[in-house]
């Protein structure tokens, strides 16, 4: 009612049911428009800058909360979804796969969709959603049963729901979905069921499938309902029929540089995890066992899903060191275009964005022991040792030797998003310093099944933490500051003009940080484990900052020790949406 007398008294004719359309445009200039967020990653190059600084170092202290909204009550999982907002509405995925419409300005709910999941979902990392993604009047999730659904942004209605593939092979769906040129692009997840890695492109109005792209080397991809190219070339890296099992879930979603005009996706680790059945125990010269494009970053031309380039952070995989995490397009202080990312196996990448080429890599935690470092083509220097031993050399044939490997396999950094500053030049990356005892086992494919062929135990490296959020020069490879926190990082980071760096703990605190020093401004008990990723928009002239809270995800459920450390911590479920009052914008 509210835009119609607005609109009315604008003289414009608009009825009161017409709806803002989100377009392309909208999509490509998400991360200068501060008005909206419909984009995973405040923009589709994830760097999770804002050009805001009504909320800034000075004034940050005086952040306070404008309301709340409960997730409700059984299910009270992990949170880590990331907000969108548009035309005065925030809209949440939450645990269990649901979708919230909230008013941005008051907190009150204006409808929410429960995707009532069958019985038998086989969600390796907890119950978790990590958001949606809005495209003309539609918004977008994936859910647990590996499906896609497209809902009506005004009412919350169905208008298509699509399978991505079987839950009952082991395969869901978490990420946030990703919208280029009017194409729903979603990955898959699964990978610790021996599953294939695959995107999948549709066209985001009818849901119809244009392009399929699996990421395992021999799998045939589909344009418009016909076979298109092979992945990679058969048998190249993998032996016999392992392929097809092969794992590399594309689980965290892509990022696009629209520079390039090349989607970027991750692969996860190859399976099983017993690198010995896949050939990647012994190094060949020939790189024979490398199990490509698992562990991978691949650039993707989205008009018809065929690879540019990829490029393998860890060949011959066998920490579950998966290769998804997100990369980043970005300017360096010399002007040069580059991707960075920060791999779970502790080194951080930097990349050419014209063909994904090795350009430079260091070690972003410490005492990193399964490799000696990166060498100029990109490769690991591995240490042979720091491998699990092969079960089939064991006397009785059943455990490999054990050996303890840092990082672990959770990862010097996992799913949480970092954020990259167009002011200082630095990333701000969510990391862990953990490693692992893990040994390998014999294993056999059965679907449905965990695919692993291996056990392990997570420990800590150190007494006073695990978390350690760490600003890096992605020139020099420094680390210029470093916050310490005592449970493990999780949640995702966010930083904006005003000089601040936000980001969330599981002991629930809600932390600003100075961007330059690490100085920390400002903080707030949320109830529950923060999880989530941050966002922050204007709305009628002043800054909103929002987070969700709610513990859970990956670490209480595959923590070993680590769990233990953890589990005082409260399960929740609450959006935050924070401010600075009017008339302490100004004051010091
Ligand atoms: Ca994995």
């Amino acid at each position: 009612m509210r835009r119609f007398l607005l609109a009315a008294a604008a003289g414009i004719l608009v009825s009161a049911t017409a709806q803002a359309q989100v377009t392309e445009d909208d999509l490509k200039n998400d991360q200068t428009i501060t008005t909206q967020i419909v984009t995973n990653g405040m923009g589709r190059h994830l760097q999770r800058y804002s050009p805001l600084k009504i909320v800034n170092k000075e004034n940050v202290k005086n952040l306070l909360p404008v309301w709340a909204f409960s997730l409700g009550g059984e299910k009270q999982r992990g949170q880590e979804s990331q907000p969108l907002v548009y035309d005065g509405v925030m809209y949440i995925t939450a645990s269990y796969s649901r979708l919230f419409a909230i008013d941005a300005r008051t907190g009150e709910e204006i409808w929410q969709y429960d995707a009532r999941l069958p019985e038998g979902i086989l969600p390796c990392c907890d119950v978790i959603n990590r958001g949606a993604a809005i495209y003309g009047d539609k918004i977008y999730f994936g859910t647990l049963d590996a499906r896609i659904v497209a809902l009506d942004r005004k009412t919350g209605d169905v208008v298509w729901r699509k399978k991505i593939a079987d839950y009952k092979a082991g395969y869901s769906y978490t990420a946030a979905p990703i919208i280029v040129n009017g194409l729903v692009i979603t990955g898959n997840s699964g990978g610790e069921f021996g599953i294939v890695g695959e995107v999948q492109a549709r066209d985001a109005e009818t849901g119809e499938m244009v392009w399929t792209r699996p990421v395992i080397e021999g799998h045939m991809g589909t344009y418009k309902g016909k076979p298109s190219t092979m992945t990679g070339k058969l048998n190249a890296t993998w032996p016999g029929d392992l392929w097809k099992t092969g794992g590399g879930a594309t689980w965290l979603g892509g990022s696009y540089d629209a520079e390039t005009d090349t989607l970027v996706f991750g692969a996860g680790n190859p399976a099983p995890w017993n690198s010995h059945l896949r050939n990647a125990g012994e190094p060949r010269p020939d790189n024979s066992g490398d199990n490509l494009y698992a562990a991978s970053r691949i650039g993707i031309n989205p008009a018809n899903g065929e690879i540019k380039w990829h490029f393998q952070t860890t060949p011959r995989e066998g920490w579950d060191f998966d290769g998804v995490n997100e990369v980043v397009p970005f300017v360096d202080a010399k002007g040069d275009k580059r991707f960075a990312t920060a791999d779970r196996n502790g080194f951080f990448y930097v990349l050419n964005r014209e063909d994904g080429a090795f350009v430079d890599a260091f070690p972003f935690v410490k005492n990193i022991t399964w490799a000696k470092g990166i060498d100029k083509n990109g490769r690991p220097i591995y240490v042979e040792e720091n491998r699990p031993g092969n079960p089939s050399a064991a006397a009785d044939g059943a455990k490999g030797e054990t050996i303890f490997a840092v990082p672990s396999f959770l990862g010097g950094k996992n799913w949480m998003p970092m954020a990259y500053s167009q002011d200082t030049g630095l990333f701000y990356v969510p990391s862990n310093e953990w490693g692992m005892d893990i040994w390998n086992e014999p294993i056999s494919y059965k679907k449905g099944a965990a695919y692993l062929g291996a056990g392990f135990t997570i420990k800590p490296l150190f007494e006073d933490h695990i978390g350690s959020l760490k600003a890096i020069d992605p020139l020099t490879g420094e680390t210029q500051w470093e916050y310490k926190n005592n449970a493990p990082l999780w949640g995702g980071v966010m930083t904006t003009a005003g000089g601040l760096v936000f980001t969330g703990t599981p002991e629930g605190l809600f932390k600003a940080f100075d961007d330059e020093t690490g100085e920390e401004l400002w903080s707030f008990q949320t109830g529950s484990g923060i999880v989530g990723q941050p966002v922050t928009w204007e709305m009628d002239g002043e800054q909103y900052v929002a987070v969700i809270s709610g513990w859970g995800g990956a670490v209480p459920l595959w923590g070993g020790e680590v769990a233990k450390k953890v589990n005082y911590l409260n399960q929740g479920g609450l959006v935050w949406v924070f401010k600075v009052p009017k008339q302490l914008v100004s004051a010091n």
